[in-house]
């Protein structure tokens, strides 16, 4: 059933023509060829459907959020709330003034400024933090090979001015803990992780599945762990285009400034689609298409 509707919405993605632009604030990223899409399926049984290149790596950048949240969230339970909120941003993910009016205390972890606040939370946290993050993510992919970009990380942490304001601004808010160099570097090393659409979708399946990794069933979060999760990712999953995404697609899900989204539907499936184009929002034009036609031509959404 998945494989000729995967079909048809690539056929549809081709015919529609839709335009966007590729993130140049990270120069690295303008680099990857702007033609390129792909989507891949997996359902709960672990079973892949895929059209495109879906063995092709690129750079997950905000995506990886949900995973070092993950981690975060089995260290320290119901306290990583004490470093993060819930709430959605209503900004962009890299916006300042929010932060400052909230005397540093991120919205949310998904958005950059949260997502540091997690990273802070791993350096002080894990033993190895670098080593003992990548682990986790190689862990929950089942996949040895993973790594992050040397090029995209140099990329970013050359031009990151951004994040590091909102890491200082954190730390004189005595919101961040350990060095703010050490913090942003973890956080560019995140940011640069790579994987391809069909990696991302099992991995993602995780979130699909109560928490539990397949085909071993090891616990990664609690059923209500992930739930919380679930929820956090539809109300804060797309920058300030949450709603937009929840209203066209109706999924829980992540995207970054790579091109990618990661979206799930509890109990049915994960999905990963990948095109590097973005609408002014950051998020994928035919990324977000995509999935409102798999939404649509499935006839299933959370709602
Ligand atoms: N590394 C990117 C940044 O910090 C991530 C942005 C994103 O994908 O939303 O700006």
């Amino acid at each position: 059933m998945f494989q000729p509707i995967l079909q048809n919405i690539y056929d549809d993605i081709n015919r529609l023509n839709l335009q966007g632009k590729q993130a140049d604030y990270i120069p690295e990223l303008a680099k990857v060829p702007s033609h390129k899409f792909a989507i891949n399926l997996t359902d709960i049984s672990g079973q892949n459907y895929g059209v495109g290149a879906v063995d092709e790596k690129f750079s997950l950048q905000s995506i990886a959020k949900v995973f070092a949240f993950t981690l975060a969230y089995r260290l320290k339970a119901d306290t990583v709330f004490e470093h993060v909120g819930v709430e959605p941003s209503g900004d962009p993910f890299n916006s300042l003034i929010q932060l400052e009016q909230e005397n540093g205390f991120p919205r949310n972890p998904l958005i950059n400024a949260g997502a540091l606040a997690i990273c802070d939370v791993l350096i002080g946290e894990l033993p190895n933090p670098e080593q003992d993050l990548f682990d986790f993510i190689r862990k929950i992919a089942q996949d040895e090979q993973i790594t992050y970009n040397p090029k995209v990380y140099h990329s970013e942490k050359a031009t990151g001015y951004r994040n590091r304001a909102l890491a200082n601004l954190m730390k004189s808010f005595g919101r961040i803990h350990n060095e703010v160099e050490a913090v942003l570097d973890l956080y560019f090393k995140l940011c640069s992780v790579e994987m391809s659409v069909h990696t991302l979708s099992q991995t993602f399946l995780l979130y699909a599945n109560h928490g539990r990794l397949f085909p071993t069933d090891e616990q990664i979060l609690t059923s209500s762990q992930t739930k919380r999760l679930n929820a956090i990712m539809q109300t804060c999953g797309f920058y300030d285009e949450a709603g937009e995404f929840s209203f066209r697609v109706g999924l829980p899900g992540k995207s970054g400034v790579g091109g990618g989204i990661a979206a799930l539907h509890p109990e049915k499936y994960a999905v990963a689609v990948w095109s590097p184009l973005l609408n002014p929002k950051g998020n994928s034009v035919k990324g977000i298409k995509a999935l409102e036609l798999l939404t649509t031509k499935l006839g299933w959404s959370i709602f």
